[in-house]
Formats: C-alpha cells, structure tokens, sequence
C-alpha cells in the first residue's frame, strides 16, 4: 500500500466515522423531536378523552336538564337554572299593527330596528334595522354611560324615518330585547340580576333597566315608550310563534348561550301572579347557568372559569358558546407550546393574550378543506404570528377544532332533549304525534356549519328515528329584535284606548 492509498483509507475512516455521527445527530434530533410529538398527542388524546359525550353521557345531562328545571320553577333560587317569568302569556297572532321599533342588545353588537306590522294576518312589510358594535370601555364602565350611547345611536336612526311616524300625538314604542339575567316585575320592567358575556357594570345591578333605557331616551331628547322587555330567547320565540304555531321553544346560540320555551301557567308553583288567561306562560330559562357534574369539564373549562369576569357561573356557555370556543382552542394550544414546543422552541407571545383567538376565526381554520391546510396556516400566521407549521401541526389544530366544537353541539342538544322531555315531547306516545319546533337563532349557529350540523344529528341520535320526524329545528333569522317589536306592539299603551287614534 502506498502512500497515497493509507491516507485514503485513513480519509475513508475519517468520512464514515463522521457519517455515522451526523447520522446519530438526525436520529436524536428524530427522537427528540418524536418525544415532543409524542407529549403533544398525548395531550390531544387526554382533552378528546375528557371531552367526550357518548350518548350516555348526554341522556344524564338532559335528565339533569329536565329535574333543573322542575327545581327552577318550584321556588326562586330552587336550582342554577333561574327559569325567570317573562310576563309573556300571549304570543303574537298575526294581528299586531303599526310602526314599532325594537333595540337588540345581545352581546358582540347591538341593533336597532323598525319594522312595519301589517296586521291580521298580513305579515311583516318593511323592516329596516342598523347594527352598531359595542365599544368594548362600555360594557365595563357606567351604566349612564353605556344607555346614553344606545339612545344616541336610537336617536339618529329614529330621525331616519322616511314617511314620519304615522301616529301623531302618539310616542313612538320601542321593545327592548336585553339578552341578559334579569327579574321581571311587568311586561315592560325589571331589574338586572347580573351581566354575563364579558359585561360587567355594577352600578346597574339591581336596577330597573327600563327604566335605565329611559332615562337615557329623555337625556338625549328621545319620546319614547318602553312597552316590552324581553330577553332574546323570548323575543326568538315570539317571532318563531307569529310564522309557525307549531314553535315552542327558542333557543340562542351566540356569544352566549341560552333558551326559552312555553309551559303550562299551573306548572308553575313559584308564580304567584293571576294564572294567565292563555293558561301558559313564556318562561326564560337562562340555561347558560346550567350546571351538572355530567357535564365534561376540562382543566382548559376551569382556568377559564377562574379567570373569568364571573367565575362559578354560567358553566353550561363557556363550553358551548361562541364567546368562549376559541378561547378554549387558544388555551390547549398555549398548553402545547408550552409542555410539548409545539410551535418550536420558543412559545409564540400572542398565544398568550386571552380571548385573541376567536370562534369565527376558529370556525375557519375547522371547515379549511383545502390540501395544504391554507386557511390554518394563514390564521395561525395573522393572528398568532405562527409561521411555518407542517402540514401535520394542522391537521391537529383542525382536530382540536373538532373535539371542542363538537362537545358544544352535542350538549347543546342534549339541553334540547331536556326541554322536550320537561314538555313530554320527547316521544311519539306522549307527543301524541304532535309536531315541536325549536326556533333557532344565533351567530355561531347561523354560521359555523359544523356546528350546527354536529347539533341536529345529534338530536336527532337522540330522539330515535321514530319521533324525530315530528320534532324541527327552524332557524329563526334575527328573530329577537323583530319578536320584540310584535311583543310592543300587542302591548301598545295604545291598545287600551282605541278611540285616541
Ligand atoms: P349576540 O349573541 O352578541 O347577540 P350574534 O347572535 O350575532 O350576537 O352572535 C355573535 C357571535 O356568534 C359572535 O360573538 C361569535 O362568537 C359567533 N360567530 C359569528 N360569526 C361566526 C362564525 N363565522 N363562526 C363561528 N361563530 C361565529
Ligand atoms: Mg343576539
């Protein structure tokens, strides 16, 4: 051997010795990165696990739903379901006429309507309506402060009115669709028992929020009448019942959560008012407050709670409402990047800042069906200034998106099955072949599909195919405001002294 040819061998030595330790460098590097892997699955498995609602699961919490309700409406304060007296005992007929306006405060937005009755049968002719978004300083500063923007934006849309108010000599009426606890004491008035959906002004709990509503309207140089007050599944409800006879119950599902339905006046032991002479009564179940230890509750569901505006409360939305769906999907993936690097090595610092990820943009990401995921990356790159994530990470966040989304619909429905069992509804014998219709409305149920579709399959799942045939969900379309403005209308001050008009 030459020269020459040692010193290739020795080079050779040299090359493989190095090869196999670049090559070790990639496995552990491999391992490294499948142990991350690995620890980010596990925690996908754990929440899809804690998550879950087998149709067991959910029939308990619809018989929670159903014994919740009884306790609501045996005393006050008999159960977290507060089952709060509407004052509504007479939906609308189709006979209510005239110019009304409703105020919408839901929650995200507020509108301001006015919409013409026809009467007798003759429907509703023009409606035109304006949505103004809250500021966020007032929904935690003064109650002055938050009525007084509402009557200023009401102010300017009433002086849009085209051909004058009709009526002269007469005040304008306004129904007031507040979608928050409140006690009533009258149709037209009661006092707020406390806010909910990030809303917190302690100067107006307790407080008539009427009569709030109307002192604003005379600080702004506004006649107006308050002539209903109603919540917004009572206000879904109403218009639900003035197209379809056939609808008892109305539920939301927006940025919170919550339902209403029709029950019989004599199963009411708590009221004490005189029975109503339709011998029902609307009763607002506030069911965002709905809590049973059947619900799937994660570690992600009670740091949220903790750190909520109202810890304790309203278990039952912050797992199912669009307030709070996103927030949970940013709380797992903070866990991620946190415990496995899910994002690389560092965490991303938007992740950390509450509420940044939203359900519509949650909703997004979940119905992304393009191959390389594009809607995800973009989001995950716009709101979180998250860059280059495999195609894999993805497919885990649409995971995510799936297992959060899908326990929401599922309990949901499973509150359905509660009200249809309270109203025996729920099967053919008792029904009597009756058909139930629950009037839908809300922005998460209006636009995240897998949403809504993950809900009336499960509904239906529920129900068995036999009775599922006579049980319908309509989806109202903005039904609150326009209920509102029927229910003012049948309650006119007007009404009573037919010879002024
Ligand atoms: P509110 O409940 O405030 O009266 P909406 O019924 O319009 O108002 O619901 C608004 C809520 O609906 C938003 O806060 C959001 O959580 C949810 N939402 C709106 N758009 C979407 C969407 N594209 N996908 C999922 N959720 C949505
Ligand atoms: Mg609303």
């Amino acid at each position: 051997m030459g020269k020459k040819e040692v010193a290739l061998v020795v080079c050779g030595v040299a090359a493989a010795a190095l090869a196999a330790a670049g090559a070790a460098a990639v496995v552990r590097r491999q391992m490294w990165k499948s142990g991350r892997w690995a620890k980010a699955m596990a925690i996908v498995n754990e929440l899809e696990d804690k998550c879950g609602t087998p149709i067991t699961r959910l029939r308990h919490v619809a018989e929670a739903m159903t014994v919740e309700m009884h306790a609501g409406l045996a005393s006050e304060g008999g159960s977290k379901l507060k089952m709060l007296v509407s004052y509504v005992d007479n939906l609308p007929t189709g006979d209510e006429e005239g110019l009304f306006y409703a105020l919408d405060l839901g929650g995200t937005n507020f509108r301001v309507l006015r919409v013409h009755l026809g009467g007798q049968g003759k429907g509703v002719g023009k409606q035109e309506f304006q949505e103004v978004s809250i500021p966020p300083h007032l929904m935690t500063g003064t109650s002055d402060a938050l009525f007084d923007y509402i009557a200023e934006t009401l102010g300017k849309f009433v002086a849009t009115e085209e051909e004058g108010y009709p009526f002269p000599g007469r005040d304008r009426e306004l129904g007031f669709t507040f979608s928050f606890p409140v006690n009533q004491t009258s149709i037209a008035s009661g006092t707020l028992i406390r806010w909910t959906k990030g809303f917190s002004i302690e100067d107006a709990i307790g407080e008539d929020v009427v009569g709030e509503l109307t002192k604003a309207l005379r600080r702004n140089g506004l006649d107006m009448q308050v002539t209903a007050l109603v919540n917004d599944t009572v206000g879904t409800l109403a218009s639900g019942r003035y197209y379809n006879p056939d609808v008892i119950c109305a539920v939301i599902l927006g940025t919170g959560t919550n339902a209403a339905y029709v029950e019989r006046a004599n199963a009411i032991p708590k009221w004490h008012g005189p029975p109503p002479s339709s011998g029902e009564m609307v009763i607002n179940m506030e069911w965002g407050n709905f809590w049973s230890s059947h619900l799937p509750l994660t570690e992600y569901d009670l740091a949220l709670d903790t750190e909520s505006l109202n810890p304790g409360e309203q278990i039952f939305e912050k797992i199912i409402s669009g307030m709070y769906l996103g927030e949970i999907l940013r709380r797992v993936l903070l866990r991620m990047a946190e415990d496995a690097a899910f994002f690389g090595d560092t965490v991303p610092p938007k992740l950390k800042i509450p509420f940044i990820l939203r359900t519509p943009d949650m909703s997004a990401m979940h119905h992304d069906e393009s191959r390389d995921l594009e809607v995800v990356g973009k989001k995950l790159q716009a709101i979180l200034e998250i860059s280059n994530t495999s195609l894999e990470a993805r497919k885990v966040i649409i995971k995510l998106c799936d297992i959060v989304a899908t326990r929401g619909a599922r309990l949901s429905s499973a509150g359905i099955l509660g009200i249809l069992k309270k109203l025996e509804r729920d099967n053919i014998t008792a029904s009597g072949g009756q058909k139930s219709v629950i009037a839908l409305d809300g922005g998460l149920f209006e636009h995240y599909m897998k949403f809504s579709a993950s809900m009336e399959s499960t509904l239906k799942e529920l129900l068995g195919e036999e009775i599922a045939n006579s049980i319908v969900i309509e989806r109202s379309n903005d039904g609150s405001g326009i209920g509102a403005a029927l229910l003012a209308a049948s309650h006119s001050t007007y009404l009573q002294a037919p010879e002024e008009s």
